[in-house]
């Protein structure tokens, strides 16, 4: 069971309790079970629904399928994020407290307190209307959930629970052959004499002389923390409470715990894994600094004989949580609108992702789908170098992020944007990973609905000008034209683009027939689809507007009642 994550059985459910029921251990680490009955009906999430991930696993198994899911838990009817799920998403650890009690306070939608004092406040933008959660003080509490790094959270007399944003950065220097067990028990006293929580640690920071420092390199080995280091030209550059002429005499700094433990947690530029939004955001000034340093430095020596070394910790607290996982990218094409025509693999990114970003129309067209811990950013049509911003963003943190666009993601699409500002960031290929999920694009739907236009070679062409400018696009649909492609018109025509279609068909006119095909397809596989079939010379007759696609057929093209035909080779014509 420890192996692996997850066990799909399809199975009666009675067989499958009798084979796991003397594995299991505890519902923090015992993986998803999941039942799926013989005829693919139902999908039983049995055992792991939280925290093993089986609510999600039997949602997505059950979407594939076109099954019901089955969740028992008690918080699933009440489109709530679970409490112990809480922070998943941000990678912040659980701490004390009677989480069944909290999680059945919730189930019965009695008050509960939220005191929140580090970490993301993303999960409560997307709430429901209804909940219990109360972020004042309210005598109808029933429960508290705080949300800290510290350990010091009061038992109240009502059941409470803890979770541990990762904000802070411990400053680290020491002495050559310092042991991790002294190095551990430095951080411990300092966090223990000042009620901060070891689980809110997100890593480690020293100067780069010290990257293979052996008790240091074990310590974050053992306790799963990363080891950032920086240089000494880096570290002389922070101004720290207690700089030390000895020190700089050795490494060229005056300070390295402090100053190391500021930077990492300053999020400044050179730090390797973040991403630089704007500039100015983490150009901040020297006082800013200080502020951010929690603890100035202390210094730690063994009291035990025998034991050596010396250790100067000093803790400073990252305005924003560590996640600790690498981020994803997934760009997904949601196909024409109906959720029919979106590829399961592409539900299936969705349903699985953090957050979701996208035009607030196709955010809604795949509302089922869409999970309700899910943090869904629908931003105005208009916003789309925002939309590609804001998910490097999202996924630089390490939140794995879904960006949505209509058809294929790749066509006139945001996957194109996010790749390019990726490029520009100085992206490495790997961090944030990134994955395409094609859909099916605006022009195969279009021709899907009115026979088979695109049977042999074919283009397509926007005849939007505002990011192209309209000679190239001109010279595109000449050649098009010229070269007998059935050609799909993207972006025909705007509210203040009006002339672009009516000079397209004049190219168009100079090579083909005036009684060529031509579909004029709105809004397919939507509620408000409109098809129209007519022709080259009747083009501009027909309501076209953003939501239009138009395909003009070549010269063996031919229509035939309501469908349109090319035919697949032209040696009978
Ligand atoms: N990525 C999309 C294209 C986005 S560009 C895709 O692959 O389909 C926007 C243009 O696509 C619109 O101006 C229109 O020409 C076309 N389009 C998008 N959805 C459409 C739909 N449902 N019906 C008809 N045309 C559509």
């Amino acid at each position: 069971m420890e192996t692996h994550q997850a066990f799909v059985f399809c199975l009666a459910t009675g067989a499958v309790v009798r084979l796991i029921s003397p594995l299991l251990k505890d519902k923090s680490t015992d993986p998803a079970v999941v039942v799926i009955d013989e005829t693919g009906k139902f999908v039983i999430s049995l055992c792991g629904g939280h925290q093993g991930g089986a609510d999600k696993l039997a949602k997505l198994i059950a979407l594939q399928l076109g099954a019901t899911a089955i969740l028992t838990g008690a918080t699933n009817g009440l489109e709530l994020p679970a409490v112990d799920m809480l922070g998943v998403p941000f990678g912040w650890c659980r701490g004390a407290g009677d989480w069944n009690a909290v999680s059945a306070v919730v189930a019965k939608g009695e008050n509960v307190e939220v005191i929140q004092e580090a970490g993301s406040t993303l999960w409560q933008n997307h709430l429901p209307q209804v909940h219990p959660f109360k972020f004042h003080q309210s005598p109808t509490t029933k429960a508290k959930i705080y949300i800290t790094y510290k350990t010091s959270s009061p038992h109240p007399p009502i059941p409470s629970i803890t979770w541990h944003p990762r904000i802070i950065w411990v400053g680290i220097g020491c002495e050559r052959g310092t042991s991790k067990q002294v190095i551990a028990d430095a951080i411990d006293q300092v966090f223990q004499q000042n009620q901060l929580a070891l689980a809110a640690i997100a890593g480690i920071a020293t100067i780069d002389i010290k990257s293979d420092e052996v008790g240091l390199v074990e310590l974050c080995h053992e306790r799963n923390l990363p080891l950032k280091t920086f240089s000494s030209e880096i570290l002389r550059t922070i101004t720290v409470p207690n700089p030390s002429q000895v020190v700089e005499k050795e490494v060229g700094t005056p300070s390295v715990a402090e100053a190391a433990a500021i930077m990492a947690a300053s999020q400044i530029p050179n730090v390797e894994t973040l991403y630089i939004t704007s500039p100015a955001e983490y150009i901040t000034s020297p006082a800013e600094y200080i502020t951010s340093l929690k603890i100035p430095k202390q210094i730690y020596r063994p009291s035990i004989q025998n034991q050596k070394g010396a250790v100067t910790v000093a803790v400073a607290l990252a305005k924003k949580e560590y996640i600790g996982k690498v981020g994803k990218l997934l760009l997904v094409g949601t196909g024409p609108g109906n959720l029919d025509q979106m590829t399961p693999a592409a539900q299936t990114a969705v349903a699985s992702a953090d957050a979701v970003i996208g035009y607030s129309l196709y955010i809604d067209l795949i509302a089922p789908i869409l999970q309700k811990h899910q943090i869904i950013e629908a931003l105005p049509i208009t916003k789309e170098r925002d939309r590609a911003t804001r998910a490097i963003e999202l996924a630089h943190w390490g939140l794995s992020v879904a960006v949505i666009s209509s058809g294929d993601c790749g066509i006139y699409g945001m996957a194109g944007l996010v790749m390019e500002d990726l490029q520009l960031s100085g992206w490495d290929g790997k961090n944030p990973s990134v994955e395409v999920f094609p859909g099916v694009s605006a022009f195969q739907s279009a021709a899907a609905r009115v026979g088979t236009p695109l049977m042999h070679d074919f283009c397509a062409v926007s005849l939007s000008d505002l990011l192209t400018p309209w000679e190239v696009i001109v010279k595109r649909l000449t050649a098009a034209a010229a070269a007998d492609f059935v050609t799909a018109l993207y972006n025909p025509k705007s509210q203040t683009r009006t002339q672009q279609l009516v000079e397209a068909r004049e190219i168009f006119l100079k090579y083909r027939n005036p009684d060529t095909p031509v579909a004029v397809v709105r809004s397919v596989y939507r509620e408000d689809e409109q098809i129209i079939l007519t022709t080259l010379e009747k083009l501009l007759d027909a309501p076209v507007d953003m939501l239009t696609t138009i395909l003009i057929g070549n010269q063996s093209t031919r229509s035939y009642g309501e469908w349109m035909i090319t035919p697949r080779g032209y040696k009978r014509f």
